[in-house]
């Protein structure tokens, strides 16, 4: 008997091909799209071993814990680091950009992400984009958890390096990611005698051995499944439309956001400004003398499906993540969510009140 999982046909380079031309139309890029078979972190990886170089210096904006990653990797490539550190509750903006590139006229890198699902603020990416340029350091992009939860435009927004993934607001697999790679992006690596070769981390690789080379053979055998899973959520996005995804997440956080502060029991936006929370998941700061660790756990007991998280490492005391990306971008999931969460405050002894909740998420989205 034939196993679903099993027994499938090889994928063949046309049919890969076709998958990653989907994703180009996904980011409206005309630039080379790589897919990468492993989870966002091997092109993020791959990226900045690329891009880096000593003798490179690197401005790395810090908004949340991938930033932080990037710094380690950065400096590892014997990078100087210029580290932007902006608090956890709050947004960069385009000129704290400017200021540092005219403080370090030497950058010629800069890191960014995008959204943080883990921190749950967004960074204003059209403007940094422009002082960037401007500057001329070739720009890399975490836009894994801002896919499909919020306009992402690589190619208008002066985009070299934008890494996405699949496993947040598309709502797809977590083993298998992209990159979109601009002709400057390409050169520099091309420069960089210590940009991964013939290794798992190259991008150069990829253009040899499958760009250049007419995208006719594999290189090596792809993650087949994790391929259709991603062609199944291309598909699902397409049909659904990409600004109606979009516009659901939107929603969703707005949803969150105002249902929180109406619930009561203490909890507030963790995100100070709501132009600086990001659509894929809201973060929430609980109330002194609770922990938010044991609040999920009550909340969880109440529905264990729920997109509810603690915050990771050193925020898991205070922050409550509701993670409501793709298919829990909806108002049921966001409703379920905030009475779940009132369930636990109550038991925690705070007064709150689901009926105002509901209605403060009603008014942030209307049923359709
Ligand atoms: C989720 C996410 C990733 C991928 O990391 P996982 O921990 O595997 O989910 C990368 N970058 C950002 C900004 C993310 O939010």
């Amino acid at each position: 008997m034939t196993h679903p999982f099993l027994d499938l046909p090889p994928l063949t380079a046309a049919h890969f091909a076709a998958i990653e031309r989907r994703v180009a139309g996904l980011l409206a890029t005309e630039q080379d799209v790589v897919i990468t078979q492993g989870e966002a972190l091997l092109p993020l990886e791959g990226c900045v071993r690329g891009g880096a170089r000593p003798g490179s210096t690197a401005l790395n904006v810090v908004t949340g814990p991938y930033g932080q990653t990037f710094g380690d990797w950065l400096r590892d490539c014997g990078a100087e680091v210029v580290d932007l550190v902006v608090p956890f509750h709050a947004a960069v903006t385009a000129e704290q950009v400017e200021q540092a590139l005219a403080a370090h006229p030497e950058i010629d890198f800069v890191s960014l992400v995008h959204a943080e699902a883990a921190t749950g603020n967004t960074n204003p990416v059209a403007e940094i984009g422009e002082a960037v340029r401007a500057h001329g350091a070739l720009f890399m992009l975490d836009a894994v958890a801002s896919v499909g939860a919020e306009p992402l435009l690589p190619d208008a927004w002066g985009v070299d390096l934008c890494v996405i993934g699949a496993q947040k607001a598309m709502g797809g697999p977590a083993g298998v990611s992209a990159v979109s790679v601009s002709e400057r992006a390409w050169e520099r690596l091309a420069d960089n005698p210590r940009a991964p070769r013939r290794s798992y981390l190259s991008l150069l690789d990829w253009k040899s051995r499958w760009i250049d080379a007419g995208r006719t053979a594999l290189p090596h055998a792809p993650a087949q499944l994790e391929m259709l899973a991603l062609e199944a959520c291309l598909e699902r996005i397409e049909a659904e439309g990409l600004t109606t995804v979009t516009a659901r997440h939107a929603a969703a956080a707005a949803a969150t956001r105002a249902g929180a502060v109406a619930l009561g029991g203490g909890l507030e936006p963790y995100v100070h400004e709501a132009r600086d929370a990001a659509p894929v998941a809201t973060t929430l700061r609980v109330p002194a003398g609770t922990d938010a660790t044991a609040l999920v756990r009550g909340a969880l007991a109440v529905d264990p499906s729920l997109p509810l998280v603690a915050g990771g490492g050193a925020l898991a005391a205070e922050m409550i993540r509701v993670n409501h990306y793709g298919a829990d971008a909806t108002r049921d999931a966001v409703l379920s969510s905030l009475a779940a969460l009132g369930s636990a405050l109550t038991d925690a002894g705070r007064a709150t009140d689901l009926d105002a909740a509901r209605d403060a998420v009603a008014e942030a989205w209307p049923n359709d």
